[in-house]
């Protein structure tokens, strides 16, 4: 016999906004589905630490699943898959909808690079009979989660005659790793009375490569020249040749399981391909969706979007101009009629450290996708704020599709901030708002999601997709 409701509570019932956990609303089926989804995940992780890795998988991927170079000579129809590469850094895929692409595409919008350690273009130095690489961070991170963990390096390195090389070490148990030295505490007075911003100075995120000298009874730094030769037989690459470079280092560990429910997914990189992964698979499972689906994996966000592959360049706006051509339209008449999920991760709550974030406006893990209406700092400052009629629009999707999805805000008012992709998508007069993933130790060397909040991601890019 169920108890009966009171007033109030009936009330309450009717006019309080909701907050569901994932874990308690979804059936079990569905929570099997969405580990199931998260191994594959896991496994795309592991394969695809930088933005090269990711385009080139996805791309593959795409090829496998009937997606082709796009052609703006070619005549489309609806269910036709296309795809396009910028310089091996970002990718577009798009699947051709039964409406006209004049009718307005929808597009998701993720980034594939994360924040890492470049090399300095001329790096390799000895000192103390030890060989070293100088380096250069990326994206923004705290400099001291980067020390004492184990690095892999990834990248290209183009020859002098122009061949392209490239490198993946690390990754495999039997390859050697690379590591950024800490200070014993023993020693470390002085460096442990500075605020963390200032214990590890840019110039000392150098990275430990080598021990060993040539054995010779004569010449000088014979620790570093013992590691050339053995880029030079590795590689074939000569000192020079890190002058036309791209080499990065990301943590060397793998993907996994976080807690005694294995609940939640520990991995270098969730920033952004914890969108990126879903976004793509929702569109390699749009089917023959109504309107054109685009979904760009960009390079670049981490560091302001800058540059030909990332989200200030054209690139994006040439490829719906190419579009438009397809039926005669400029870009304009398709871009002004466009909307866009721009997918990015958010701050999960954290209660260790909940003081930064309002917790009536903050997204939480198991609460499904996040919606952020706007990022920014100081007075929403450097952010496209989505308008009420798209935040609505966006809701009635959602809801119809049975998302679990929530609101959030990247932190208290004037507590720091941050920005996304979305206001470089708007600037073109597309309807964007943000949404993603939560995210636990976002931008540290191991980031923690939570695996219902991924497969939510998933759901929510195919019901964009797929909305009327
Ligand atoms: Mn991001
Ligand atoms: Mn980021």
């Amino acid at each position: 016999m169920s108890e009966e409701k009171s007033a109030a509570e009936l009330l309450a019932e009717k006019l309080r906004l909701k907050s569901e956990n994932a874990g308690q609303i979804l059936s079990d089926e569905e929570i099997r589905k969405a580990d199931d989804f998260c191994e594959g995940y896991k496994s795309f992780l592991n394969s695809c630490k930088t933005e090269r890795e990711c385009a080139l998988f996805f791309k593959f991927f795409a090829e496998q699943n009937g997606f082709r170079e796009f052609d703006k000579s070619s005549k489309y129809s609806a269910g036709d898959k296309v795809y396009r590469l910028n310089r091996d850094k970002a990718l577009i895929v798009a699947v051709m909808g039964k409406k006209r692409i004049g009718e307005g595409v929808r597009i998701a919008a993720a980034h594939i690079d994360s924040p890492r350690i470049d090399l300095k273009p001329n790096p390799v130095y000895e000192d103390s009979e030890l060989a070293l690489f100088k380096t250069h961070y990326y994206g923004g991170i705290k400099k001291y989660q980067w020390t004492a963990i184990p690095l892999s390096l990834h990248g290209v390195i183009i020859l002098g005659d122009g061949t392209k090389v490239n490198v993946t070490i690390g990754e495999k148990d039997d390859e050697p790793k690379f590591v950024i030295s800490d200070l014993l505490p023993h020693l470390a007075k002085e460096q442990m009375k500075k605020p963390l911003e200032e214990a590890i100075a840019g110039e000392d995120l150098n990275v430990l490569i080598g021990s060993r000298p040539f054995k010779s009874d004569k010449g000088s730094e014979l620790v570093k020249l013992n590691i050339l030769n053995i880029l030079y037989e590795k590689y074939g690459m000569k000192e020079s040749d890190f002058l036309s470079a791209e080499l990065e280092l990301v943590p060397a560990f793998h993907s996994c399981d976080i807690g005694f429910d294995r609940s939640m997914i520990g991995s270098y990189g969730h920033d952004d391909r914890v969108c990126a992964y879903p976004s793509f698979m929702a569109t390699i499972d749009c089917g023959v969706p109504e309107y054109t689906c685009v979904t760009i994996l960009t390079d670049k966000e981490e560091t302001g979007s800058e540059g030909n592959t990332g989200l200030k360049s054209s690139y994006l706006r040439y490829f719906i101009e190419d579009l438009a051509a397809l039926e005669g339209l400029s870009g304009r008449d398709v871009l002004s009629r466009s909307m866009c999920l721009s997918a990015d991760v958010n701050a999960g709550f954290d209660p260790t450290y909940p003081s930064v974030l309002d917790r009536m406006n903050a997204a939480y893990l198991n609460k499904g996708i996040v919606v952020t209406k706007f990022t920014g700092s100081r007075g929403k400052s450097g952010t496209s704020d989505a308008s009420a009629e798209y935040v609505g629009f966006i809701r009635r999707v959602f809801d119809k599709a049975e998302i679990v999805w929530q609101m959030g805000e990247l932190g208290k008012v004037d507590a720091g901030g941050g920005g996304t992709v979305a206001m470089y998508i708007a600037n073109l007069d597309v309807d964007v708002i943000d949404v993603g993933v939560p995210v636990l130790s976002m931008h540290a060397p191991f980031e923690v999601v939570s695996k219902l909040d991924v497969y939510m991601a998933f759901k929510a890019f195919k019901a964009f997709f797929l909305a009327d």
